[in-house]
């Protein structure tokens, strides 16, 4: 007698009178916990061993649910996040888009010992030798982090060597390309919210911007003297435009002290809004 094409399964668990003697010898593993023996009750509360029941998830309140998310933490290390802008979103929540309590165990890359600053509700618990020996986080517009003892360090002996300042991992050079001033340090101070301490970095969408902000004021105030030399068209001497009122007829001077303070305040607002390095 053939089988049925449905039955013809070729599977050595799959028991009939015919196959049950090459059944028995196949050396094929049977699950774990499983001989050949085994007959199966048919009771639906003990399954055969080796297989795992899908139960549906209890419904829990909402308060156990926040307790339990608290309990979740995951402790993040240098393996995990190596750019500034992956550890942002954490420093002031505390958790991340699957609600999981994230906490962040960094080491400052170029000494390898120092732990760095975290706010605390990142903060993982470390031992008193630990805490002793942390540095405040330092951020580069790369968006390299480093200890900030140890990346001034390395500044100073770019200085020492007579080269532009760089990041020791990727070599970003720390320099306004045309003003050729070097850019500042920017430290994250745990207690302070990001906006106003530190602007966003390249990976983020952030820029350097070419000239530094003490040559950006520069140039704004040169704008202002011409314009002020647009409103007065004499021979302006520079010094007009700092202390306008008191050079020419005062209507004028009137005119060009509203010049200059609009100008600057429109360019600080502009600084302000954009946050640059
Ligand atoms: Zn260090
Ligand atoms: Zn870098
Ligand atoms: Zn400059």
């Amino acid at each position: 007698m053939s089988l049925p094409p449905w039955r013809r399964v070729d599977n050595p668990h799959y028991r009939t009178t015919q196959h049950e003697d090459a059944y028995q010898q196949s050396s094929i593993p049977l699950p774990p916990g499983l001989d050949r023996d085994y007959q199966w009750s048919g009771n639906a509360n003990y399954p055969p061993p080796g297989l795992i029941r899908a139960t549906m998830p209890k419904a829990i309140s909402e308060i156990e649910y926040l307790r339990e998310r608290r309990g979740r933490s995951v402790i993040l290390d240098n393996s995990d996040i190596s750019l500034f802008g992956d550890l942002a979103e954490y420093l002031e929540s505390g958790y991340d888009m699957h609600g999981n309590h994230i906490m962040c165990d960094l080491t400052c890359v170029i000494c390898c010992g120092n732990k760095l600053e975290m706010p605390t509700c990142v903060s993982p618990p470390r031992t008193p030798e630990e805490d002793a020996k942390t540095e405040p986080l330092c951020v580069l517009p790369c968006g390299h982090f480093f200890g900030a003892y140890c990346i001034e360090k390395w500044i100073s002996t770019c200085r020492d060597e007579d080269r532009c300042s760089d990041c020791p991992v990727c070599r970003f050079p720390l320099l306004y390309e045309y003003c050729g001033h070097e850019v500042k340090l920017r430290h994250h101070d745990p207690r302070f919210r990001r906006p106003g301490q530190l602007p966003l970095t390249i990976p983020e969408g952030g820029c350097v911007p070419a000239y530094c902000r003490w040559c950006r004021v520069d140039y704004v105030k040169d704008l202002a003297h011409q314009m002020a030399q647009v409103v007065y068209p004499k021979d302006v001497p520079e010094s007009a435009f700092f202390s306008p009122r008191s050079f020419g007829p005062s209507d004028f001077s009137e005119l060009r002290g509203i010049i200059r303070s609009n100008m600057l305040s429109a360019f600080y607002h502009a600084e302000d809004a954009f946050d640059h390095w």
